[in-house]
């Protein structure tokens, strides 16, 4: 999961009306709440010390 890839999928939620933080950060902040993406439940993981938020379903970290 590269930036550019991370990128385009900004791109493409901002295309369906998302904001660019929204879109960029799509699990940011969101534990609980459906991941933008696919709409699964995200979860809060604590990694070295940082909070991460993941869609177990896109395997996408912030
Ligand atoms: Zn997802």
């Amino acid at each position: 999961m590269g930036y550019i890839n991370d990128l385009a999928r900004a791109h493409e939620l901002m295309a369906v009306g998302a904001d660019f933080e929204a879109a960029r950060f799509w699990v940011f902040r969101r534990e609980g709440l459906p991941c933008y993406h696919c709409g699964a439940p995200v979860v809060k993981q604590v990694l070295g010390g940082q909070s991460l938020y993941l869609c177990r379903l896109c395997q996408t970290m912030t």
